[in-house]
């Protein structure tokens, strides 16, 4: 590629994101720094930036730019937030959120990819993403509650560790759907009561746990 990946980074950024509505200022900045090349394998940098989802290994992926774009501007981060995400996969997503809020709490159930995720946060000095090794449906009670929540697998229902994690008027972002399609849910936590609204239609790989898929 003869462009350097920041010119690449800022053409994803014009044309994948701002072009089809994404207007958050700060997703749109956070986006144009954090170096989404370094989360795949050397061999795929070069279509790092392309529209689409990319292989990570252990048959996952990392979502396209507008989904990563759209789930985190669904947040609203001001700055000042504790977030939990569910999936760490190759740590791209949590790379995002940390730009944009205080802290970073991160889920994964691959070993393999947790340890990915965690060389690359240390690279790249990203030092406000906690991440650990376990069953995120289960969510990370020690450090709720949260903020916002956002899932980057597709499970059956939302499940009901993270409601209860989730703080007053907390948000969280969630597929929810069958294995194959999912709904983006966008739920909002309101005194005892949550209140939940669908966004649109999404294909992300399982969510498997206790609350999840099995298997
Ligand atoms: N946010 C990631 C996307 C990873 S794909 C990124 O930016 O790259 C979804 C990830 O969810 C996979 O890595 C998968 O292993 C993980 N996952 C699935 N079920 C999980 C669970 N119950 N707890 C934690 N992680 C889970």
């Amino acid at each position: 590629m003869s462009d350097s990946f920041e010119t690449v980074r800022e053409r994803m950024v014009r044309d994948q994101l701002q072009a089809r509505g994404v207007s958050d200022q700060r997703v749109l900045q956070a986006m144009a720094e954090v170096p989404r090349h370094l989360f795949v394998d050397d061999a795929m940098q070069a279509c790092a930036y392309g529209d689409h989802p990319l292989p990570i290994g252990g048959d996952q992926t990392i979502s396209q730019p507008l989904v990563v774009a759209a789930m985190t501007e669904a947040l609203q981060l001001t700055g000042s937030e504790k977030v939990l995400e569910i999936g760490t996969g190759s740590g791209y997503q949590a790379a995002v959120l940390s730009r944009l809020c205080e802290k970073v709490y991160t889920v994964e159930r691959i070993n393999s990819l947790l340890a990915g995720a965690r060389k690359i946060f240390d690279r790249l000095h990203y030092y406000n993403i906690l991440s650990r090794l376990d069953d995120g449906t289960l969510g990370w009670q020690e450090h709720a509650p949260y903020d916002a929540i956002i899932v980057t697998a597709g499970g059956p229902e939302v499940p009901k560790p993270l409601v209860e994690q989730l703080a007053e008027n907390g948000r969280m972002v969630i597929p929810v759907g069958d294995r194959d399609v999912q709904e983006l849910q966008y739920v909002k936590k309101v005194g005892d009561d949550v209140e939940i609204e669908t966004l649109e239609s999404v294909r992300f790989v399982s969510l498997i746990g206790a609350h999840g898929w099995n298997g």
